[in-house]
């Protein structure tokens, strides 16, 4: 049995995501950028990128239909970074496109433009054998989590990575590092949703 993830090939780093879950077995990854291949996934990835231009594109082609779908059936999606940034319901000083499924606050750029990129290493809720190297590029930051938005993880006074129910984000890159216990944990989330689709 392999679980076929999608990883949204319309701008951004969909390439490092697409080799980093695939390094998982059961594992079928691939880029998607149209609406029929969006929806034959079990789980969808939004990279990291431009969320403006991710999102404009998205909206052009008429994808966010199909992506819908996937939120609809409760179909596992993990948005990274810009990513994130479109599954969030309010954007700090921003009326730009976005899906909306989160019901978070995200500030884009939250770490200053100076310091562009940083790495450091994270505890993350969930994911056990010790701190993982977490790298922000331009990183967006969750400044409010509704009631029913767990947090995973926190970077100083920053909340950087968010779970509420099938959808998580992180404002890092996993993808980025050799590490892959993010994408494992999105794998098992991809798992269990697909044994209750199963068992209905
Ligand atoms: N700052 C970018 C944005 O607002 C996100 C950066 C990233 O995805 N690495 O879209």
């Amino acid at each position: 049995m392999s679980y076929r993830i999608g990883v949204l090939s319309v701008q951004g780093d969909f390439a490092e995501h697409v080799a980093a879950m695939n390094d998982l077995e059961e594992v079928d990854a691939a880029p998607v950028k149209t609406k029929k291949a969006i929806e034959t996934c079990d789980g969808l990835i939004i990279p990291g990128g431009e969320s403006t231009t991710i999102g404009k594109l998205c909206e052009r082609f008429g994808l966010d239909d199909a992506i819908s779908k996937l939120h609809a059936a409760g179909k596992p999606i993990w948005g990274t970074c810009a990513g994130l940034i479109l599954l969030a319901k309010d954007i700090v000083d921003s009326e730009q496109w976005r899906l909306g499924y989160m019901d978070i606050q995200i500030k884009r750029n939250a770490f200053g433009r100076q310091v562009d990129s940083f790495e450091t290493d994270l505890p993350i809720k969930g994911i056990e054998g010790g701190q993982a190297r977490a790298v922000f590029i331009r990183a967006p930051a969750v400044t409010k989590a509704q009631d029913n938005v767990e947090v995973l993880a926190t970077f100083r006074d920053s909340i950087v990575m968010v779970r509420q129910d099938h959808l998580l984000g992180t404002t890092f890159h996993p993808e980025l590092t050799e590490d892959r216990r993010v994408q494992q944990y999105f794998l098992d989330m991809v798992k269990a949703s697909a044994s209750c689709v199963g068992s209905d």
